[in-house]
């Protein structure tokens, strides 16, 4: 199949989808309804290709020449199974329940008709704590949805750039949400660099379609983690080497879920909510990406923009932040040292690049403890060394691989730049050769916007916290492509405690192959987007008039 993207033509491997119809029984009826777990699979998949949308142009559904008339109409579609590349992708079901006409709602309608921009971030008003209320008991009703659709996204992790089966699942759901979306999002333009073709971002935009303009973000790519997470086996990961050890796919959830909300409501919110489900957070900056092809740009261009990352290290129920930069500038590199080999009984013979790559480690550490003021954040680590295949035998080269991180671009810079120097000036001594290659983006910090952060951020959390209030916390040196969207638009980056204390152990690190999700904190971020986004929308509109 071929798809057509707005910027590049590109192919795209061939995606088998399985309809079944009224199949399964259903677990819940709220907002959407829900299959049950045991019927994932179809047993006769029908082969077709995906509705894939792109931007500026409609829907493009092609089938295959056996079956061209599969209805994928929302109402008669009750569960769509992906495969891909031979693995069974991830299963849906959403129908969505309300009917076309009833999108207004009575409280949204009370808060936009208030004047004051205060009721926006706090719960002074009758009208205000309503709407917390409000949103409270509907992201409650959606939970089994929540963690339906997370431990769905958990069995079926994919890398940056290869979001393939969640980029569908992200899109069925819409669908069924009947929420327009646009997909062909974060084309991963260093193909020679990182595996995958891209571009499958979804956007989409809830609302009136003009400004006030809030933008909220999920990230939805997976790691390279062999996952052992325990006392979960019947939703850990299906792709043997794949994780989501990063939360992203609650991240994703939470979003879908927030889209749930908002859609059931979207005749009385006065502004746009822009949807973004981004690929490639994961050192691909599909942010960065995105940011390129106009997700900023296009109209109503967003003033705002939120993200939230679930946190293990703070406790469920909280929510954490701080003022400018919260996670660090990241940069990545790998040196090839190249020496002469030869025989180990004979080391004058050779430029033994073992010895100069473990110079070159050590000399590097201090940088941070000699370079830097002692003021300043940084880091800069050899996560690894590769080198020799025999023990009487020298090899010809070594590589090292390794990140700096700071809190600042000069800073990073700085680093960078003393990086080259110390390992370009220790190979000279030896003798060797050197080459070293960077990351293809590196990511800025991630600077939240000091002024929207204490106007307006900070009491919102505190609305949606269970302790009332919006924790303070360090910067971490931890990197995010998020960054990319907040050196654009004044934004705020939250940090969703899931350290529950509670069996499974959720206070496993990010990454980590032990983390596990605390699914109870899913509607809690869900209420934080959808106070967030129509707070901002209110506070917003007031102020321009
Ligand atoms: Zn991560
Ligand atoms: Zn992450």
């Amino acid at each position: 199949m071929f798809i057509r993207n707005s910027v590049t033509y590109r192919t795209a491997e061939r995606i088998k989808v399985g309809v079944c119809r009224n199949r399964g029984g259903t677990m819940a009826k709220q907002i959407v309804t829900i299959l049950s777990l045991s019927s994932f699979l179809c047993p006769s998949p029908v082969e077709t290709a995906l509705p894939f949308k792109f931007r500026g142009q409609s829907t493009t559904t092609t089938a295959t020449d056996d079956d061209d008339d599969i209805d994928l109409n929302p109402s008669s579609v009750r569960m769509v199974d992906t495969e891909i590349d031979g693995f069974t992708g991830i299963p849906t079901y959403h129908i969505h329940s309300s009917q076309p006409g009833s999108r207004r709602n009575a409280v949204v309608d009370s808060f936009f008709a208030e004047t004051s921009p205060s009721t926006a971030t706090s719960n002074s008003s009758v009208t205000s704590l309503q709407l917390s209320n409000m949103i409270k008991q509907k992201a409650n009703e959606i939970s089994d949805f929540l963690v339906y659709s997370r431990r769905s996204l958990h069995q079926h992790p994919e890398l940056m750039y290869q979001e393939q089966a969640t980029s569908a699942y992200v899109q069925s759901v819409l669908r069924e949400l009947d929420i327009p979306f646009t997909t062909g999002w974060g084309v991963n333009t260093v193909p020679h660099r990182i595996d995958g073709p891209g571009g499958y971002g979804v956007v989409a935009d809830i609302g009136t379609g003009q400004q006030p303009c809030v933008l909220l973000r999920a990230d939805m790519d997976a790691l390279p983690i062999v996952e052992r997470t325990e006392g979960v086996d019947e939703f850990k990961s299906r792709n043997k080497g794949k994780m989501h050890a990063c939360g992203h796919d609650g991240h994703t959830t939470m979003l879908l879920g927030a889209a749930t909300l908002l859609k059931s409501m979207e005749d009385s919110i006065n502004g746009t909510v822009r949807l973004v489900f981004q690929p490639a957070e994961e050192g691909g900056a599909g942010a960065k990406r995105m940011r390129e092809e106009g997700v900023l740009t296009m109209e109503p261009k967003p003033q705002q923009a939120f993200a939230q990352h679930l946190w293990p290290t703070i406790p469920s129920g909280t929510i954490a932040s701080r003022p400018g930069p919260i996670l660090a500038a990241a940069e990545r590199f790998e040196i090839l040292v190249a020496g002469v080999g030869g025989h180990a009984a004979m080391p004058h013979l050779t430029v033994d690049p073992i010895v100069v790559a473990s110079s070159m480690v050590m000399n590097l550490q201090t940088l941070v403890s000699r370079n830097l003021s002692p003021l300043e954040s940084g880091v800069c680590s050899i996560t690894k060394f590769e080198a020799g295949d025999a023990f009487n035998v020298i090899p010809h080269s070594a590589v090292l691989r390794g990140t700096i991180r700071a809190l600042s671009m000069d800073t990073l810079l700085l680093l960078q730049k003393r990086v080259q120097h110390v390992v370009e000036t220790t190979a000279a001594v030896h003798g060797a050769n050197v080459t070293i290659t960077y990351s293809p983006d590196f990511y800025p910090p991630t600077i939240n916007d000091p002024e929207l952060f204490n106007s307006f951020s900070k009491d919102v959390a505190g609305l949606v916290a269970d302790n009332g209030q919006l924790s303070d916390i360090e910067p971490t040196m931890g990197a995010e492509d998020f960054s990319f969207i907040a050196e654009s638009v004044p934004s705020t980056f939250f940090l969703l405690g899931q350290g529950s204390g509670k069996a499974p152990d959720t206070s496993y690190g990010l990454h980590h192959p032990h983390f596990a999700l605390d699914e109870s904190v899913l509607p809690r971020g869900v209420q934080l987007h959808v106070n967030v986004a129509l707070r901002a929308l209110h506070k917003l509109a007031n102020e321009s008039t």
